[in-house]
């Protein structure tokens, strides 16, 4: 365990929005008003996504006049690191604290050769978009303490130059020093929105987020290398499905059944099977996309194999492949993971079905990696106070 910056964020002026809530567009607009020629908006689109600056000091080949301009204009906020867990070549999970004092996390994922065929030094982030959920999932850490708001575009593309910054700082330069940001140091290259929060539920600001990422001039990052995961907003799966961009899209499924999605997912009860079925029939009509069907297997609740059929003739229809993943124990929560055995089995007869699953050894396990739960221990390790042994806010550790 890390705790990199025991500070609460330092208060910033909160009036002004952030200006990576803008499009290089709406940015250009405020340019040409200025008469400040194009090339100056390559340098700060350069200075925000590929350098990764914190002050508008950094942005050294501005024109100072133009530097007090744009922090009359725009506030540079970024995320504060508090607390980091995992190593450095496996599964990390970053602990954000945000400038109203909220907490949210990403985790960072290398890439595994053997199951992608990437080169080992890329990676997958996944990241929130909401402090907590409302949405209130049974088994899921995110949505316990229900939801307190969402995430600002710059706040979604926050948790990505921040790893990305953080990243940088560990890789020695040739010339020995910590190495200097750019895009040479590009880390992430495949984006999962499966952090905290119902990505759909702040679609305006998802959507906003996504374009600068994966634009160019932005984080570079290909929309076929970014996956939105939702719990089954259908109206907002069809709204997807009309946006020009090819995002992909994972449902989180856990139940083939209304009667299984009832029983632990609300969000069944406003959009059921067949509805949501509907609008994924939609999206693949409009994008011709393979779906992902997200299915934890929940230990005598969704586990039965009994429930292969229904599962399988779901993903047959939406032309669907299936993530099984073996449920996450989340502390104060029932509910717990099939032995090793139980899931293999409820794969195999998913592929005897002929439907394409992979049963994914949940990477992270080790350290909370299940959405929310790095906050969820934080929160209340801090209510607990300062005499607790495990809060630890006030003193860097090294890493565990
Ligand atoms: N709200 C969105 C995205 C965030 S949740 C959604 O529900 O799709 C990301 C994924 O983690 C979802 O598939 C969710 O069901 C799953 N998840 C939540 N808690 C989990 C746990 N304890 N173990 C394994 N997966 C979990
Ligand atoms: Fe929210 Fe997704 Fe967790 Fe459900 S699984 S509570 S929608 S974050």
């Amino acid at each position: 365990m890390t705790l990199l910056q025991p500070d609460p964020a330092s208060p910033r002026p909160e009036s002004l929005p952030d200006i990576r809530n803008e499009s290089r567009t709406t940015l250009g607009h405020q340019f040409s008003a200025w008469n400040e020629p194009a090339y100056r908006l390559e340098q700060v689109l350069d200075w925000l996504y590929a350098r990764r600056v914190e002050t508008w000091d950094a942005m050294t080949n501005l024109p100072r006049s133009l530097r007090s301009r744009l922090a009359s204009v725009w506030s540079l906020g970024s995320l504060s690191l508090m607390r980091k867990q995992g190593s450095r070549d496996s599964t990390q999970k970053f602990l954000w604290r945000l400038q109203d004092g909220s907490l949210i996390e990403s985790v960072l994922i290398p890439a595994n050769p053997a199951l992608y065929g990437e080169a080992a030094d890329r990676h997958t982030l996944c990241v929130s978009t909401q402090v907590g959920c409302a949405y209130g999932c049974r088994f899921c850490a995110s949505g316990l303490d229900g939801w307190k708001r969402n995430l600002a575009p710059w706040e979604i593309i926050g948790q990505i130059l921040g790893v990305e910054r953080w990243h940088a700082q560990q890789t020695p330069s040739p010339s020995g020093h910590s190495s200097d940001t750019g895009s040479a140091n590009r880390l992430v290259n495949n984006l999962v929105i499966m952090g905290m929060g119902e990505p759909m539920a702040n679609y305006d600001s998802l959507m906003a987020a996504l374009r600068s990422l994966n634009a160019p001039w932005g984080g570079g990052i290909g929309a076929r290398k970014i996956t939105i995961s939702t719990s089954g907003l259908a109206p907002r799966i069809r709204q997807l499905a009309d946006e020009p961009e090819q995002f992909r899209l994972a449902i989180s499924l856990h139940g083939a059944t209304d009667a299984v999605r009832n029983q632990i997912m609300p969000v069944n009860r406003k959009y059921p099977l067949a509805e949501l079925t509907q609008a994924c029939g939609y999206y693949l009509e409009k994008k011709g996309k393979m779906i992902t069907l997200e299915y934890i297997l929940i230990q005598g609740v969704n586990d039965a194999t009994a429930e292969v059929k229904p599962l399988a003739d779901l993903a047959r229809r939406l032309h669907a492949k299936v993530n099984l993943i073996p449920y996450n124990t989340v502390e104060g929560l029932p509910w717990k993971r099939p032995d090793e055995a139980r899931c293999q089995h409820f794969a195999e007869a998913l592929t005897r079905s002929g439907v394409t699953c992979t049963l994914r050894l949940e990477k992270g396990h080790d350290i909370d990696a299940a959405c929310g739960q790095l906050r969820l221990k934080t929160e209340r390790e801090l209510a607990a106070g300062p005499a607790n042994p495990g809060s630890g806010m006030d003193q860097p550790a090294g890493e565990s």
